[in-house]
């Protein structure tokens, strides 16, 4: 009778995959990995590195403003280990949402905060106070004004913003990181001030459990970047990681992913995702070329940026 050896499971090394724009924070992260840190802390560090650089304008500060020129942040995290997670939307006023949507899942019996109450539990955090919309990003929001024929008197009083929003939105990002420590846990984190020149109060993907990202330790974790709405509509991390969780590989679930939201209709045709499976397989799929990501794994001296697989729309 043949006989079977157990071979032992070996734990995948250490690593965090990140959206193209979180480069430069992975080897902090991995830094944290390697001295035998959590995936938890090792996401949330990268996520402030990013927060903290006035050069990215689509996270924390120096984000693209809202059509009224506010500042308004979504973060979220996630513990794979725990399944806990907290979240903040519309927060303004605070250079470290990823810090308060952590407390909120480590200190409120909630999972998510928005704008004055999320405000409110950040200031009794004693999270740090930022104004967040830097000479750059206030340059941009009225060159966007003037095009759609405003300025900041006119768009204060006026009274329907929607078709205003329509005009000026046409940029977005986000930051989002996912990681895996020595122990195996998996967990990830999504910042983002959202789409440029939103409507006040929109709340997208990023803070939005199992639509921006989600992670699962025992199959591994999803998040996503463009139209947030289409990853709402998808809940399209949740379900990625279910198929994960059946067997797929990264690769067929990050292009999964892509397919389903392409066959949505409406909200914008553009979505990305990076997936890092627990056994330490990563991919990332997007609807649009020239969209890479980015992943590090401890023993690599920097991060390593790939291209994702592009799943294009069908015209219909
Ligand atoms: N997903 C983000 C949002 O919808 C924006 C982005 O990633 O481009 O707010």
């Amino acid at each position: 009778m043949p006989t079977t050896t157990a071979q032992p499971l070996r734990k995948p090394a250490p690593t965090i995959i990140s959206s193209g724009n979180g480069r430069a924070a992975l080897p902090a992260g991995v830094r944290i990995l390697a001295k035998g840190g959590s995936a938890l802390e090792a996401v949330e560090a990268c996520a402030r590195i990013v927060e903290a650089d006035p050069k990215d304008d689509t996270v924390g500060l120096g984000g693209l403003p809202n059509v009224l020129g506010v500042v308004e942040l979504d973060a979220s995290i996630v513990d794979g280990t725990t399944h806990t997670a907290g979240s903040v939307a519309a927060l303004t006023g605070f250079l470290h949402p990823i810090t308060v949507a952590r407390a909120v899942m480590e200190q409120l019996p909630h999972v998510m905060l928005v704008g004055a109450g999320a405000a409110r539990f950040a200031r009794e955090i004693g999270a740090e106070e930022a104004d967040l919309l830097t000479p750059d990003s206030r340059k941009h929001w009225i060159e966007r004004l003037r095009l759609a024929k405003h300025t900041p008197a006119s768009i204060a009083t006026a009274h329907a913003l929607g078709p205003v929003v329509l005009e000026m939105v046409k940029e977005r990002g986000t930051v989002n990181f996912i990681a895996i420590d020595k122990r195996g846990n998996v967990a990830s984190a999504v910042t983002t001030s959202g789409w440029g020149f939103k409507y006040p109060g929109r709340v997208g993907d990023s803070p939005i459990i199992g639509a921006g990202h989600y992670s699962d330790t025992r199959y591994g974790g999803a998040a996503c970047t463009g139209f947030g709405e289409l990853a709402m509509r998808n809940v399209t991390t949740k379900t990625a990681v279910d198929r994960l969780a059946r067997g797929e590989s990264a690769a067929e679930v990050a292009e999964e992913a892509i397919a389903d939201a392409n066959a949505l209709v409406g909200h914008g045709s553009r979505l990305n995702i990076v997936v890092l499976a627990a056994n330490g397989e990563h991919a990332a799929a997007t609807t649009k070329r020239g969209v890479q990501y980015a992943y590090q794994s401890v023993g690599m001296t920097r991060a390593a940026v790939r291209p994702r697989a592009i799943v294009r729309r069908r015209s219909r």
